[in-house]
């Protein structure tokens, strides 16, 4: 907290909190309605138990869901905790990027990477999917974003986004070709890709090993818990694709792109500590 009093004033953190966490709200739309192929602006935002339209006082992000203690103001039935979860998600993640980077239109441009990777993340906790009206948006951004981004130069943009796809891409081949199994969806070659043009190819081998290293933690001790991930989906199912229906996430399997797209936020704010820890872990280990 000590970096927040003497850098930027007190009040600019708050003012990059407030615009982060409407920018989070926003996210909630798109998370419930890309998968679905619907309109981001109409119809407005309408509460998806009762259908009643939502006023604006009832749509202050964090604040209204708070005051509505969690409950639709017309049909009384509970409002998901996620929405407002989003909303601090993202919150934090501008006031976090700000701090990072300084008021920079590289910290702008990284906020919108990460607002994407936070979308990305919970479609495809509800529906298994990662959309290509995301993805591929996002890859084309990352590739252009050396314009504007010093620090990351345009050949390693394009080469994190070449060999992130090529790497992602021979896994899913091998798995479809030899082992006639899906072991990679397309959706995360395409995010990888994607996450290599924003942070470059020296990203990739940290943020691959970060999220297989957490994905795989996460998956034993749901296993563990005796849980079935692919069946403890949240009961209402309003943000499930039908299309989809008739396939079947593999027994005790999570989804891969959350864990991607946690990966690269990891990566990209506590990058350089992550890199020093793992140094000194294989010193200790190995010297
Ligand atoms: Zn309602």
């Amino acid at each position: 907290m000590a970096a927040l009093a003497e850098g930027a004033p007190l009040a600019f953190h708050l003012w990059v909190f407030c615009a982060g966490a409407v920018v989070g709200s926003f996210l909630n739309v798109v998370i419930a309605r890309v998968p679905k192929g619907e309109s981001l602006v109409r119809p407005g935002s309408h509460c998806p138990k009762c259908g009643a339209p939502i006023a604006w006082f009832d749509n202050i992000p964090l604040v209204s869901w708070m005051l509505l203690r969690a409950k639709c103001r017309r049909c009384g039935q509970p409002i998901s905790a996620r929405y407002p979860l989003v909303e601090l998600i993202a919150a934090v993640l501008a006031v976090a990027i700000v701090r990072q980077l300084g008021p920079t239109v590289a910290a702008l441009g990284y906020f919108a990477f990460a607002a994407a990777l936070l979308a990305l993340a919970y479609i495809d906790l509800d529906t298994w999917l990662l959309p290509h009206q995301i993805t591929w948006p996002l890859l084309a951004v990352g590739l252009a974003s050396p314009l504007w981004n010093r620090e990351l130069p345009w050949h390693s943009s394009l080469i994190g986004a070449a060999a992130g796809f090529c790497l992602f891409a021979a896994i899913a081949l091998i798995g479809e070709k030899l082992l006639k199994k899906e072991t990679m969806g397309w959706g995360d070659v395409w995010l990888l890709s994607g996450i290599g043009a924003w942070l470059g190819f020296q990203a990739l081998l940290p943020v691959v090993l970060l999220s297989a290293l957490q994905g795989s933690i996460v998956g034993i001790a749901l296993i563990a818990l005796g849980r079935d991930p692919a069946k403890a989906k949240e009961p209402d199912q309003q943000n499930a694709s039908p299309a989809d229906d008739d396939w079947v996430p593999p027994k005790h399997a999570v989804p891969y792109g959350p864990f991607l797209s946690l990966a690269a936020l990891e990566h990209l704010l506590a990058g350089n500590r992550l890199a020093a820890a793992w140094d000194f872990l294989l010193r200790r280990l190995f010297a």
